[in-house]
């Protein structure tokens, strides 16, 4: 109801994190109001409450983050019914982007990268400052404003929230592997970082066909490597004692190595030098892990040239990714439900980045305005 004070939680600079009430904007024809049931936290939000992020993009203070929301439709405007083919009641994954259909990679089909938006240079829910009418543009809040352009995909009735809100760490997997790295069918593919986005590769590679799937992680990830064996993965290698990588990759591909090698690890450099030992002659390199902007050092691109590498930067997930992955996440057979560890609600926000940042025996964390107390 417009006028309505809804919670949600505003960032108001690096570790600066509070619950505030935030009233709800008018509907109109042609646009929509989310109750949102589930936002997923990865590893971009720790960055965005704590570090620098928001500065760097060029973002303003105060901003309500959560790019990964699952929820209800609570209020729908006659137009956006039929432009969206839904109604009050129905659940919705939301993409991030918000793409404004006019610009040069909106035109291009690359709209994960529009720049069309005068508002602001990253027009993406949990990257809007509040500032920018109408309000609530991030999933840590009970509702979210549904911008005509905003894209959403059906989730299934009876899909649990914390696991629909997979859907979007899982995207990534199918986007990266299936179409950033056209991993297929007996393919050797080597998985660097067991983290939420390293997992959803292992099972999207393993959909794919690949028939050998070699996963590293840290002591830490332990838990994370035993489920990587559960998604199918072939091998997996503790970085912290099993040895180097190269020598281990060699003996588990019998000396072929890697068609794909995805390096999906945070901060850590040691994995770009890794991936282009351990790829095989004219295979391909994906890099999706950030570095905090430190240079690699040790890189010898010569190895690049000999080998006749590719190498991508991925980043972004579209619709591609996203409905193969709810469609993965409505089997029952895939247990995927596994990576769904923890649910807190909004108040305890800032404990859910820091759970998530830890490690703690978690995978995938997510917020849920709904609940009442935490879950595990
Ligand atoms: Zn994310
Ligand atoms: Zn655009």
């Amino acid at each position: 109801v417009a006028g309505a004070r809804v919670k949600a939680v505003l960032v108001a600079g690096p570790g600066s994190i509070q619950v505030e009430k935030i009233p709800v904007p008018p509907i109109g024809i042609d646009d929509g109001l989310l109750e949102v049931e589930a936002c997923g936290i990865c590893g971009t939000d720790v960055e965005q409450a704590f570090g620098p992020l928001m500065n760097d993009l060029g973002v303003g203070y105060p901003f309500i983050p959560g790019h990964e929301i699952v929820g209800r439709i609570a209020q729908l405007g006659e137009a956006a019914k039929r432009r969206w083919g839904l109604v009050v009641g129905d659940r919705v994954a939301v993409e991030p982007s918000i793409p404004c259909g006019h610009c040069e990679p909106c035109l291009t089909g690359r709209y994960t990268t529009c720049d069309g938006w005068p508002e602001s240079r990253y027009f993406s829910y949990g990257f809007i400052p509040q500032s920018c009418a109408p309000g609530l543009w991030g999933g840590y809040a009970e509702n979210v404003y549904l911008h005509p352009s905003s894209l959403l995909h059906r989730v299934p009735p009876g899909m649990p929230p914390a696991v629909a809100a997979l859907f979007q760490p899982l995207g990534a997997g199918f986007e990266w592997m299936l179409r950033a790295g056209n991993v297929g069918p007996g393919h050797a593919v080597g998985i660097l970082g067991a983290g939420q986005r390293g997992l959803a590769c292992v099972i999207a590679a393993r959909m794919a066909g690949a028939s050998n799937i070699i996963v590293t992680g840290r002591e830490r990830d332990r838990h994370k490597l035993e489920l990587a064996l559960d998604f199918g993965a072939s091998h997996t290698i503790n970085v912290d004692t099993d040895g180097p990588v190269p020598a281990l990759v060699e003996r588990y591909t019998r000396g072929q190595m890697c068609d794909v090698v995805i390096d999906t690890s945070a901060g850590a450099i040691q994995p770009v030098l890794d991936a282009v030992e351990i790829v095989r002659p004219s295979g391909t390199v994906l890099l999706a892990g950030l570095k905090s902007h430190e240079p690699v050092d040790g890189f010898v691109s010569d190895l690049v040239v000999w080998k006749n590498l590719t190498i991508k930067g991925v980043l972004a997930v579209s619709s591609f990714g996203y409905r193969l992955a709810l469609d993965a996440l409505a089997r029952p057979d895939l247990r995927l439900h596994r990576m769904a560890t923890s649910a807190f609600r909004l108040e305890d926000a800032e404990a859910a980045l820091n759970a998530l940042s830890r490690g703690d025996g978690q995978v995938s964390v997510c917020i849920r305005p709904g609940i009442g107390r935490q879950e595990h």
